[in-house]
């Protein structure tokens, strides 16, 4: 056994052991490569003292971060709030609820800034100049912010009607932004093509064992703000799943080198109605995912109608002993408003996916009232404006006079309640 704690790339499927280089599927199976550790070393190494004297990054757990050396990209990324969230718990009938808060993370707002650390950090050691990615949107925010800050040419490819916000939030960057006509999955599919002719780094393809591995920290940090404990419960967004998958095997990598005690945890999916194709198939019982070739919904980061994980989100859930849940349109905008109204924190449509399928969850008794949940919130409000402005009032317009301000605060039942 080395020195190392990263060993190598290990097949999903057949357990086959590649060299750690930009390779993503085994040769034999095509089944996905995943990192792999020296457990038993990383047991040795760190502990939870040692990873609380850290700065307050999600680097602060990097020996179970596949890279050799020092991270480079994303130092200043991750360890983003979890708050308790005590009036959404009660507008949810749950009796302890807490919001895992990536709609602050730096920095673009996203839980994609730190998987594109970590494939950007290893990118820089696999010595690519130039990196690029296939996105939903926040992807291409995420490669376009920290490309441009380490110095890299990076190229984004994304489905051409996405939201203005998300297209800005790249351009800004000076990247080279690329929108395709046609849905996430053709985009998906030429990224394949482009990354086997030009030999650039993809983040979500040819990197995707070491961009994967980022989404764990999300998971390491939601067990540290807990005081070293798992929730009982964890709600998760899925687009290709890769995010569930993560945070179970961050729960279980921290029982295995010892930072908590071995304890029980319950992972959920979460999907739009309009891209569903894991919760379906987790209500369909299958492992079977049947795609969406037209993804319908205002939840367009999660709209992936061929989910790369899928089949290993459905496993992850079952196992678990969980559920999956999707919502409509509709009750995303409600999540929307609900968390925002509640805990005072704006959630672009895909937080708003998960405040709804909580909900469900709680209500069907998938989730007991009487126990823990943590919702994971992957991205800011700001991002999906679009969607959620044509259900909010307009401002109330008065001119700057004293007389119009009473007239217009007369029926307001809070002020006569304040009244001094
Ligand atoms: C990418 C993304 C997810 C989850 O993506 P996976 O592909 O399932 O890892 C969740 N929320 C937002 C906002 C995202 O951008
Ligand atoms: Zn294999």
């Amino acid at each position: 056994m080395g020195k190392e704690f990263f060993s190598y790339l290990k097949c999903r499927e057949c357990g086959r052991q590649y060299p750690k280089k930009a390779v993503h599927v085994c040769e034999f199976d095509f089944g996905p490569l995943e990192a792999d550790y020296n457990y038993e070393h990383i047991k040795h190494s760190i502990s939870r003292s040692v990873i609380e004297s850290r700065k307050q990054n999600m680097w602060r757990y990097r020996e179970l971060l596949p890279i050799d050396g020092e991270p480079t990209v994303g130092l200043e990324t991750g360890f983003t709030p979890l708050v308790k969230a005590d009036r959404l718990a009660k507008a949810l009938g749950i009796r302890e609820l807490y919001v895992k808060n990536d709609a602050f993370n730096h920095p673009t707002l996203s839980f994609k800034d730190r998987v594109v650390s970590v494939a950007l950090s290893r990118a820089k050691e696999l010595g690519f100049k130039i990196v690029a990615c296939a996105s939903t949107g926040n992807l291409a925010n995420s490669v376009a912010a920290h490309a441009a800050g380490a110095g890299l040419k990076s190229y984004v490819l994304i489905p051409a009607d996405l939201e203005q916000s998300k297209v800005l939030n790249s351009l800004v960057y000076g990247t080279e932004v690329i929108g395709i006509h046609g849905a996430y999955d053709q985009v998906n599919r030429l990224c394949s093509e482009i990354a086997g002719k030009y030999g650039w780094g993809f983040v979500n393809v040819n990197l995707r064992p070491y961009y994967a591995e980022g989404s764990k920290t999300m998971g390491f940090e939601i067990a540290e703000q807990l005081g070293w404990k798992l929730p009982r419960h964890t709600v998760v967004p899925m687009a290709s799943g890769s995010l569930l998958t993560k945070i179970a095997k961050s729960y279980q990598e921290a029982i295995k080198v010892g930072l908590i005690e071995e304890q029980p945890f319950t992972v959920h999916g979460a999907q739009a109605t309009g891209c569903n194709p894991i919760s379906a198939a987790f209500k369909a019982g299958t492992d079977l995912i049947r795609p969406v070739p037209k993804p319908k919904t205002i939840a367009k980061s999660l709209a992936i109608g061929t989910p790369a994980d899928g089949y290993y989100a459905v496993h992850a859930v079952k196992s678990s002993g969980g559920s999956c849940e999707d919502v409509t349109d509709e009750e995303i905008i409600e999540g929307i408003r609900l968390l925002a109204e509640t805990e005072g924190i704006f959630a672009e449509t895909a937080g708003g996916v998960t405040v709804a399928c909580a909900k469900k969850l709680i209500a069907s008794g998938k989730i007991p009232a009487g126990e823990s949940a943590v919702l994971c919130i992957t991205g800011h409000g700001l991002k999906t404006a679009e969607a959620v402005a044509p259900h909010l009032p307009l401002p109330r317009l008065i001119n700057p006079s004293l007389r119009e301000f009473d007239a217009l605060v007369a029926n307001d039942t809070a002020v006569h309640a304040a009244a001094v």
